[in-house]
């Protein structure tokens, strides 16, 4: 069965060969975006089978009128924490009357998931997973993290890889209290027994990525060199690399993702002139993936996209969602900071959430023939009001 959707107002497609190819002003984003006005497309099998002007669409066998919406592509989300059980809204609470951050409440997080039953887990993801999709999300990476032993990184792992297949291996979130006067011995543990067991059944079968909190600043984290040892061993066993990096500080771990050849660095908030050189130089291999809901959670300054931009460095958005520094899920919230605090342009902002955030998980989001019809829809006419509705539900993920 094809399906022709029609009444779409401004379609965003990603795709660099649509759009009008006007010199617009970068807000309206036509030529970055590859917006089409007054647009339909056909969805068969789950994917897009056409796209293109209305009044040139092919017939199908059903119709749905979107009304004069502006539809784009589903938000992808590369950088999530859903697997956790707990609650540290008094943790949030605090922060908000001066406590400083310093990632030590992870270990709050990490008792309560281990407590928790299997079904526990399972429904607390799932309930995420559908917060998201009505927020416009349609594909959602997610890490491990909150287990930091064998049995429990592999279950957060396998309860991730029900609901998606964008998984990432954390076992080097924190160092657990119990290894807190022997940090070699969980570097070993992570590189070795865990990683074993997370690839036993081939590179990828349980999770694409690793990852590590590389955060010489926090007593928790992982310095430069233990770092390295876990992306290089990640790598040998045919992971993907991710970093969380200059989250709290200035620090090694946007150099070290650019010199390994990571797919994303992910924080980015306090750089030097050679961090973003060496990102600008990584361009089409290391996306920069800001995460503004951290710093509006912590209080903390806001990376400066702009900068990034402007040098030519990749500038993904993703949510960072977690129970320490970030419990939103909301796509369009990360959006609206980017626009008001980052200097990213509402089209920017939009690439960076969908066609960036893509690239950073191997994936092209872009509505063209032949990609899967994972498509979000806005009860308003343009992209623009992402941003300048901020906080009012008007995207969703479009139910095909
Ligand atoms: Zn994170």
């Amino acid at each position: 069965m094809s399906l022709l959707l029609t009444g779409i107002a401004e379609l965003t497609t990603n795709d660099p060969a649509r759009g009008d190819g006007h010199a617009a002003p970068a807000d309206r984003g036509d030529a970055l975006l590859g917006i089409v006005r007054d647009a339909a497309v056909v969805v068969a099998g789950g994917e897009i089978a056409w796209v293109g002007p209305a009044s040139e669409a092919p017939d199908a066998d059903e119709r749905r009128d979107l009304g004069g919406r502006a539809v784009i592509p589903g938000f992808v989300d590369s950088h999530t924490h859903l697997v956790f059980a707990g609650d540290r809204s008094a943790e949030f609470a605090a922060r908000m009357t001066g406590t400083p951050y310093d990632g030590g409440g992870i270990a709050v997080s990490v008792a309560a998931t281990r407590a928790a039953s299997d079904g526990e887990l399972r429904a607390l993801v799932a309930g995420r997973v559908a917060e998201m999709r009505a927020q416009g999300t349609t594909t959602v990476e997610i890490k491990s993290g909150y287990g930091l032993t064998l049995d429990d990184e592999l279950r957060s792992l396998r309860i991730a890889r029900e609901v998606t297949p964008h998984t990432t291996f954390l076992g080097a979130h924190v160092v657990p209290r119990e290894y807190a006067t022997d940090r070699a011995a969980y570097v070993d543990l992570v590189t070795g027994p865990m990683l074993d067991a997370v690839t036993a059944d081939g590179p990828t079968s349980l999770a694409t990525s690793i990852d590590v909190f590389c955060e010489p600043r926090s007593a928790h984290a992982f310095d430069g060199d233990e770092s390295r040892t876990v992306l290089e061993a990640g790598r040998a066993a045919g992971l993907a690399l991710r970093v969380h990096g200059n989250q709290l500080g200035h620090g090694p771990g946007v150099r070290l993702a650019c010199e390994l050849g990571a797919r994303s660095v992910d924080h980015c908030t306090y750089l030097d002139d050679s961090d973003v050189e060496a990102l600008a130089a990584a361009r089409g291999t290391t996306v920069a993936t800001l995460l503004p809901g951290v710093e509006f959670s912590t209080r903390s300054p806001y990376p400066d996209a702009r900068r990034l931009i402007d040098a030519g460095v990749d500038v993904a958005l993703a949510s960072d969602c977690n129970p320490g520094t970030c419990y939103s899920s909301s796509i369009p919230f990360a959006i609206a900071l980017a626009v008001r605090e980052m200097g990213m342009t509402p089209a920017e902002a939009l690439h960076a959430a969908t066609a960036v955030s893509a690239r950073s998980l191997g994936l092209d989001r872009r509505v063209a023939p032949g990609q899967p019809a994972e498509l979000a829809v806005l009860d308003a006419p343009s992209h623009l009001h992402l941003a300048y509705r901020a906080g009012v539900p008007i995207v969703r993920a479009l139910d095909l």
